[in-house]
């Protein structure tokens, strides 16, 4: 049996795993891809402290988890497809086998939303992505779009700019959401092009991704923009489906934790972007799995 099992690999849980086993704990962090979350996906981070002209997404990661690997923490690729967090020994089903431990922390994020019109899911792998930094170089000298108008969608259209030949931002609103300093890039680049007030009806294509049919909001009209490739960034949703009755999760399917990332079943914590909180960026990510890993080693010595 485990001391502590951390569910999902990106800054929250390698922070976990680096804390509990620098504590000496036995433990396993368990992740269904490459480490690294979906930072490991983000071509720069130039508001993680420390280092003033920016971070790449995959080498912070790589770097956490090597120091996680470092202090002991052992890592195993599986799925995760059920819990059972109620007695004092945790039980973790995984598609790899069953683990055992006595805490918990659940740090398995959130991915990408879906649109839903007609063409997505047919698309997907033929021009529609959800990943700017994996996809990009596809589109060398080619018009994209990027859905969305917050800090993932703004940063993944600068982005695309180095290879695309033009970047439509459609954004259902007249403002984006994106943090000031990322929508000012955005403005300054030539080649981005906001759609203001519209929302993406069908996405057109035989085999690959050739134009969307945009509707503006305010005026109702339809109109046909061709592009090549169109990136998904309309927010998150939580993984937590395979948590359902086992701890609290609240309507939009976050988990709700106090200041020391206790959840409402004893043993079991959560950390990250899987939390129910105001800012899901890796500064706040990788605080909450060291105080998250911290007070699971507490829950141990005071109950083991
Ligand atoms: P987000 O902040 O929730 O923004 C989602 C965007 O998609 C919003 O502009 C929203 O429009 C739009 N949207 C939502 N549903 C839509 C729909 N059905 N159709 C059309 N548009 C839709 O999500 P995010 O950009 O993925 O960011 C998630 C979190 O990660 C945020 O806390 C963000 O700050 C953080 N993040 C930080 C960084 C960084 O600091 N470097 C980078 C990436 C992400 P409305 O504006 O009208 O709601």
């Amino acid at each position: 049996m485990h001391d502590i099992i951390i569910i999902g690999g990106g800054p929250a849980g390698l922070t976990a795993g680096l804390y509990a086993g620098r504590a000496k704990l036995k433990t396993l962090l368990i992740e269904q891809m490459v480490a690294g979350g979906q930072a490991a996906t983000t071509d720069l981070l130039e508001n993680y402290p420390g280092a003033p002209e920016g971070s790449t997404g995959p080498d912070l990661t790589e770097r956490m988890e090597e120091q996680a690997k470092k202090f002991g923490c052992e890592f195993v690729m599986g799925e995760v497809t059920g819990v059972d967090l109620s007695g004092k020994e945790k039980v973790v089903t995984t598609n790899v086998g069953e683990f055992k431990s006595k805490a918990v922390i659940i740090t398995s994020g959130a991915t990408h939303r879906k649109l839903g019109c007609p063409g997505e899911e047919d698309l997907i792998g033929g021009g529609v992505s959800f990943c700017a930094t994996c996809d990009a170089a596809f589109f060398e000298d080619l018009p994209v779009a990027v859905v969305g108008g917050g800090d993932s969608a703004i940063s993944a259209a600068i982005y695309l700019t180095k290879f695309a030949s033009r970047v439509y931002v459609i954004h259902r609103r007249d403002a984006l959401r994106a943090t000031k300093v990322v929508q000012e890039k955005a403005f300054a680049n030539p080649k981005i092009e906001i759609v203001w007030d519209s929302v993406v009806d069908e996405i057109k294509g035989s085999e690959t991704v050739e134009a969307l049919k945009l509707k503006n909001v305010k005026t109702g009209e339809f109109s046909e923009l061709p592009v090549d490739g169109v990136f998904m960034y309309i927010g998150l949703v939580p993984n937590t489906k395979f948590l359902q009755g086992q701890v609290k999760i609240n309507p939009a399917g976050y988990i709700p934790v106090t200041a020391n990332m206790e959840t409402d079943v004893p043993g079991v914590f959560a950390a990250g972007d899987v939390t129910a909180k105001l800012l899901r960026q890796v500064v706040t990510a990788v605080g909450d799995g060291a105080t998250a890993a911290v007070a699971a080693e507490k829950y141990i010595e005071d109950n083991f």
